[in-house]
C-alpha cells in the first residue's frame, strides 16, 4: 500500500481498514502489518501461497479464485485495489486497534528478526536445545522468518548438517549460520524470492530465487561445491536436503 492511499468501498468491513487513510506497511519475520493514519491496523501472514497484490483500478487480476478480500484504493498512485488471495488458505488476515494491540497478540513471542539475526541473540535461542538445528530454526519463537526453503539454504552456506542438535554447535558454527540467514535472505529479497509455484510479489512479479538453490528441490543432484549426490530426507517433519560432506554430520 503506497503512503496517502485510501481505502473505500461499501462492502469493506470497518476492521479491515474501511475509510483509513495514509496506510504504511511494517514487517517483522513472516508478518506484515498495514497501519492506518488513524492507528487501526491489520496483519497479514501469506502462509504457505498467499498473496498481496496491488493493481491499477481498470486492470483484470490474473487469477481471481481463492480472493478472500480486497480494498478498493484512492490516491496516492491513482484509484486501484489491494488483494488478498490464498489458494491453501494458510495464511490469513487479524483486525487490530492499533500496533501495539497486533504486535503485543502476534509479534511478542516471535524471536529476532532474522534479516539481522546476530549469533549472539541466535545462540542465546538455541541454548540448552536438543532439537535438531534445523527444526530450531524454522521455530518463529526462536528466529522469525525463517521457512523450509531458506532454512535448508543457510545451513548449506554455513556447512552446518540440519541435524546437529542446536545445543551442540560451537560459537564459530553458529556465528557462521547467522551470517548464512542473513545473507541467504538478502539475496533472495535481492531477486524477489523463491516462485516455486505461486509466490508473486505485490505487482504480481514472480521471484528468480529458486534457480539459485544450492540443496533445496535437488536431492540425488550434484552439490555445487563438492559433486557427491545431495542427501535427502525428514528433519521437523519437513523435506530436507543436504551434502554429507560439505556438511558433516559429526561437525567440523
Ligand atoms: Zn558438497
Amino acid at each position: 500500500v503506497r503512503r496517502r492511499d485510501v481505502v473505500t468501498g461499501p462492502r469493506g468491513r470497518d476492521a479491515l481498514l474501511l475509510g483509513a487513510h495514509s496506510v504504511r506497511a511494517l514487517r517483522y519475520g513472516k508478518q506484515l502489518a498495514l497501519v492506518a493514519a488513524d492507528g487501526r491496523a491489520v496483519c497479514a501472514h501469506l502462509g504457505m501461497s498467499g498473496q498481496l497484490l496491488w493493481r491499477p483500478h481498470a486492470a483484470a487480476l490474473a487469477q481471481r479464485d481463492h480472493v478472500h478480500v480486497q480494498w478498493r484504493l484512492e490516491g496516492g498512485e491513482g484509484p486501484g485495489r489491494l488483494v488478498f488471495r490464498d489458494p491453501r488458505r494458510f495464511g490469513g488476515l487479524w483486525a487490530f486497534p492499533s500496533l501495539e494491540s497486533l504486535q503485543a497478540a502476534r509479534w511478542e513471542r516471535l524471536g529476532p528478526d532474522a534479516l539481522t539475526i546476530e549469533s549472539g541473540a541466535l545462540q542465546a535461542g538455541l541454548e540448552g536445545s536438543k532439537r535438531a538445528i534445523k527444526a530450531a530454526l524454522l521455530d518463529q519463537a526462536v528466529l522469525a522468518g525463517v521457512g523450509n526453503i531458506y532454512a535448508d539454504e543457510a545451513l548449506f552456506r554455513a556447512g552446518v548438517h540440519p541435524m546437529r542438535a542446536a545445543a551442540s554447535l560451537r560459537t564459530e558454527e553458529v556465528e557462521a549460520i547467522a551470517r548464512a540467514v542473513r545473507t541467504t535472505l538478502a539475496e533472495a529479497i535481492e531477486a524477489g524470492g523463491s516462485s516455486l509455484r505461486d509466490y508473486r510479489d505485490a505487482m504480481g512479479v514472480a521471484g528468480s530465487y529458486q534457480g539459485r538453490h544450492a540443496v533445496y528441490g535437488r536431492g540425488g543432484l550434484a552439490c555445487a561445491v563438492c559433486g557427491r549426490g545431495l542427501d535427502r530426507g525428514i528433519v521437523a517433519q519437513r523435506t530436507t536436503v543436504w551434502c554429507a560432506s560439505c556438511q558433516p554430520a559429526k561437525g567440523g
